[in-house]
Order: structure tokens, then sequence, then C-alpha cells
């Protein structure tokens, strides 16, 4: 990739404290560098001086081992010769291909979630581009290398697995199937070990199978003994569509260095969130333009993220009641007649200087909102109707809009959305959150009411797929 020239003049504000390498170009991905200044005055995490230092050292891991380097062609190598004990460590790079599926904010989910995988296991970072464009969407985050799995017939190294989209429980490559199969296995005292020594030939990858509906042997994965055993293979493929931090925040061999690198546990995909993610620069042209020409001169802007789980979008109403409820309630957004009351999540900015921006996939929320708070301060970037598959202008602007919404000062969202979790989690924002009741009844009912969440960080999508199996039941 073209890095450009380095700025000299960067500050600690743009470079997020550190977080970021100063060795990329700003003009190859404005986002990069600038994304600070839309969150100023309201960054509330720094990172910690060990967290920066182990990025700066994966970076170096990532520009050693990347596609194009001579470990890499090894690495590609053992993984065709079919036997993972085979010179594996010679090079002393290991890799894990991240395989993500299902929306933007899923996929961004299960992006963060490897990456982070990654660092504290010293692998090399790629990732799969199944059915959407990652580099259509996102600046490469490491420099003078790149993230993306070179296609099958790229002359450095393509990636000889193909299909890797549809590797899933059944596939025999994965780690619980392995397990079960004995062609992996732990030793009676929790000893792993990869190399060959007993003769056995070890595979040169294991899929991790991290989506719903994993089993217990898939969920082994999960034990620091079944970690120690991984180390040793020297390419993992990991498909989730999950949000894993929290999961890999158990593991007994990572707390240590997890506490280290976060120790605000409750922003860690703020920060991970903000050092791998960059739109490009046309979809971050879509949000400095949004937010110039909208939000920009208001005292206050509160986010508004309506999401309906439903395949065909009709306009519920009891969600925007329970939207509206909400904001009227907590007294987020004032009417054009009042300007304060006592409250104390009541902010003292008057009307006339509080922006909305409502996102969802339908219109209609954000036409009852424009007529009941005023239309020339309510706004909505888009309204695509409902969700698309494959399609890389439709992913452009729902990354735009998380970015917008990741600006704003309040966030209201109807929870359990990923879309959500990325925006709040960009925007270090806890945000109000819709009760998660389906048949909603008038506001008397105190569990209605929207709650604060208690962190900025993403839920797991999947609670069962962060548990960790319990020794005992087998
Ligand atoms: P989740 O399904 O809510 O967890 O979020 P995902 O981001 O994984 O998937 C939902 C997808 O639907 C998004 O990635 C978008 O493609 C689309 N989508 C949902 N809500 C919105 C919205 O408010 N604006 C836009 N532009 N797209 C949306």
């Amino acid at each position: 990739p073209v890095q450009g020239v380095p700025p000299t003049n960067l500050t600690a504000e743009q470079l997020l404290d550190g977080l970021l390498t100063p060795e990329f170009g700003s003009r190859s991905c404005q986002s990069r560098y600038e994304f600070a200044s839309y969150h100023h005055n309201k960054r509330k995490h720094k990172p910690s001086l060990y967290l920066l230092a182990k990025l700066r050292r994966h970076e170096a891991l990532q520009k050693r081992c990347g596609p194009g380097t001579a470990p890499y062609r090894a690495a590609i190598r053992q993984l065709k010769s079919s036997n993972g004990a085979a010179g594996a460590g010679t090079e002393d790079c290991r890799y894990l291909v991240s395989i993500s599926y299902r929306g933007l904010g899923n996929r961004m989910l299960a992006t963060a979630s490897a990456f982070l995988h990654a660092v504290l296991t010293e692998r090399a970072l790629l990732v799969h581009q199944y059915s959407h464009d990652v580099g259509a969407l996102f600046c490469e985050p490491f420099p003078g290398t790149t993230w993306l799995l070179p296609s099958s017939g790229w002359l450095g190294g393509g990636f000889p697995l193909a299909h890797l989209g549809s590797y899933g429980n059944g596939s025999k490559e994965s780690l619980g199937n392995m397990l079960k199969a004995d062609v992996l296995s732990v030793g009676p005292h929790g000893n792993a070990s990869w190399s060959d020594s007993d003769g056995r030939r070890r595979p040169p990858y294991v899929y991790l199978h991290l989506e719903g509906g994993l089993d217990f042997h898939d969920k082994l994965f999960y034990c620091d003994e079944h970690q120690r055993l991984l180390r040793g293979a020297p390419w993992l493929l990991m498909k989730t569509d999950s949000y894993l931090v929290p999961g890999l925040f158990l593991l007994p061999s990572f707390q240590e260095e997890l506490a280290r690198m976060f120790p605000d546990k409750e922003a860690a995909f703020h920060h991970i969130g903000w050092y791998v993610f960059h739109p490009v620069n046309d979809v971050w042209r879509a949000v400095t333009g949004y937010y110039g020409d909208h939000l920009a001169g208001a005292g206050q802007r509160i986010g508004i993220q309506i999401r309906v789980f439903r395949s065909k979008q009709k306009p519920l109403k009891h969600v925007l009641d329970q939207v509206l409820s909400c904001v009227r309630r907590e007294k987020l957004l004032h009417l054009p007649e009042t300007t304060s009351s006592s409250s104390s999540n009541t902010s003292n900015t008057p009307a006339d200087h509080q922006a909305v921006l409502v996102t969802s996939l339908s219109s209609w929320y954000y036409e009852r909102v424009r007529d009941e708070y005023g239309g020339g301060r309510v706004h909505q970037p888009s309204h695509e109707g409902q969700q698309k598959w494959g399609d890389t202008s439709h992913d452009r602007r729902a990354l735009s809009e998380m970015y917008l919404l990741s600006t704003c000062d309040v966030l209201v969202t109807t929870g359990f959305s990923t879309f959500g979790y990325v925006a709040q989690g960009l925007g270090g924002i806890r945000p109000w959150i819709m009760p998660a009741i389906r048949s909603w009844e008038p506001d008397r009912d105190d569990r209605m009411r929207c709650r604060t969440h208690r962190a900025c960080e993403p839920c797991p999508s999947s609670p069962a797929s962060t548990r960790r199996p319990t020794m005992t039941a087998r």
C-alpha cells in the first residue's frame, strides 16, 4: 500500500495520545488523523502506555510477517504441505485469519476480537474479504504492509484455502472436531505441544468455530490449556460474527496482560476500534460533509438509533413510542418552547442548539421525531429500506452513520444492535438503551424505562459464545 510521506507535525490529539503511529501519510487516509478532532473535549479514555508498546510491537510483527515477505511465503508453503509441524517456528511468524460475516457492525466487532487475539498471541492478523470489500471501507491499520488476505491468484503467495466462508461446525479442521477425533489433544496435566516428537502429523491450520451454536469442544478455545495448544499452530482461521473480547478477559492466562493493556476494561473496544478502523477517504468525506452541514453548529448532538429486527421494515409505533417516552422522561430533547429543568439528566442546551441525528433503515421514525421536535434540527442521513448483503455502497452509508452517531454527545439506541454498539464504543458514550421487551405497554410500567448502559463497551452478541465450558461437564 502507498503510505505517502509521514506528516511531521501531528499533534498528540491527532495521534490519539500515541495510539496511532505517525508512520502513515495523512493524505492516504484522512480519517486516521482527523477523527480525534470530532471528539475534541469529550474523550475520556486514554490508552495505557503498555497498550501503546504492544501496538508498536504488533506493527513490527505485521510488517515482518505480512504478505509479500519471505516468512509469509514460507508459511504459505507450509500450509500447502499440510504438515503444520514441518518447519514450524523457524521464521517465528504465525497467522490469524479473521472470517467475519453478517452486517457491518457484526463484522467490525468480530474483526476487533480477532485483532485482540492476534495481539495477545503474537500472530499477524489477515482479514478475509468474504462477500464484502474490507478495502473499500477501511484504510490499512498497520503501516508498511497489508492486512487483506491475498486472494488465491496473488503472485506473492496467494492463500491456498478456498471457500473460507463455508467453514462451519461440521468442518473437520475445527478445533472442536479435531479434539473429538483426537487429531489434537491436551495431555492429562494440561500439557500440550504442537511438535511432532510423538510421530503424529500436526495440521498446518486450525479452524476456530466461534459463531452461534458452537459446541462444548469448540468452546475449549476459552481454556488456557487449549490456548497453549493453539500457540503452536502456524495458522488459525477464526470465524465469528460476535464480540469475543469479554471471553478473552475470562482466560486466566490473558488476564494480566489485558489488565495492563486496558486498565479500564470497559473501554477496550473504544481503543481497539480507534486503532483498527479508519474509514477510507470517500466514506470519511461523507461523514465530515454531513457533520459540517447538519451537526457542527449545534451545542449538543443527540443521536437516536432505531434498529428493528424484522425482515420487513414496517414502522412499529410501539418502538417509536418507547423512544419518545425515553427522550421525554429523561429530558434528553427539549421541545422548542421549553428551556431547562431540574432533572440531573437534562442538558441546559436550549432546544434550538440541539441537533438530532436519527439513523434507521426506515424514514418513518425520523419523520415522527421531526414532527414532534421541530424540523430544522432533526436529520437522517439515509433510509435504506432494508438491510442489503454484499452491497458496498450500502455498507459505506452504514459505516458513515456509525461514525456520525459516535460524534454525538448523547445516544439513544434500541439495543441489541451491533451497529449501535460500534457507534457507542467509538464515541465512548454510555447510551440510553431500550428495554428488551417485545410487547410494549404504556410507560406506567417501570420495566419499560430506558436505562443508561453501564459502559460504552459492546455487549457480546451471543452470550453463549463467550461462556467458558465447565470442565467437569465431561
Ligand atoms: P445489527 O444487525 O443491528 O446488529 O447491525 P449490523 O451492522 O451487523 O447489521 C445491520 C445492517 O443493516 C447494517 O450494517 C446496515 O447495512 C443496515 N442498517 C441497519 N440500520 C441502519 C441504519 O440506521 N442506517 C444504515 N445506513 N444502515 C443500517
